[in-house]
């Protein structure tokens, strides 16, 4: 399956009543929600003596994709838009791979 396919996929279940703007608030809204589920996984583990639930943290990822589908359908973006772009910006932060220098000296442009 591709990214762009489970974007069209997952958006099947998506509320046909919101508009764009609460397509996007609710997409937003969402990965923080669902980041704050993926966080308290790992903080059970670190913190509260829990073995980590990597089948729990898994669904969470999920979830996360699901809200990563739903923002970029409401800015009219397809997945494989927002991964490609992410890629080339990554590849010009760092051409030769990770280095904490680049990492700490990003220019201001790079977000
Ligand atoms: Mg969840």
């Amino acid at each position: 399956m591709t990214v762009n396919e489970y974007q069209k996929l997952v958006m099947k279940t998506l509320n046909p009543d919101l508009d764009k703007k609460d397509v996007l608030i609710n997409g937003v809204m969402g990965l923080c929600g669902e980041s704050g589920e993926a966080i308290d996984i790992v903080k059970k583990w670190l913190a509260q003596g829990h073995e980590l639930d990597k089948e729990h943290l898994a669904k969470e990822l999920g979830d996360i994709a699901w809200y990563l589908a739903e923002t970029a359908t409401a800015l009219d973006l397809s997945l494989s838009d927002i991964f490609e772009a992410n890629i080339e910006k990554l590849k010009k932060r760092y051409p030769e791979g990770f280095d904490s220098e680049k990492s700490v000296n990003r220019i201001e442009e790079d977000l």
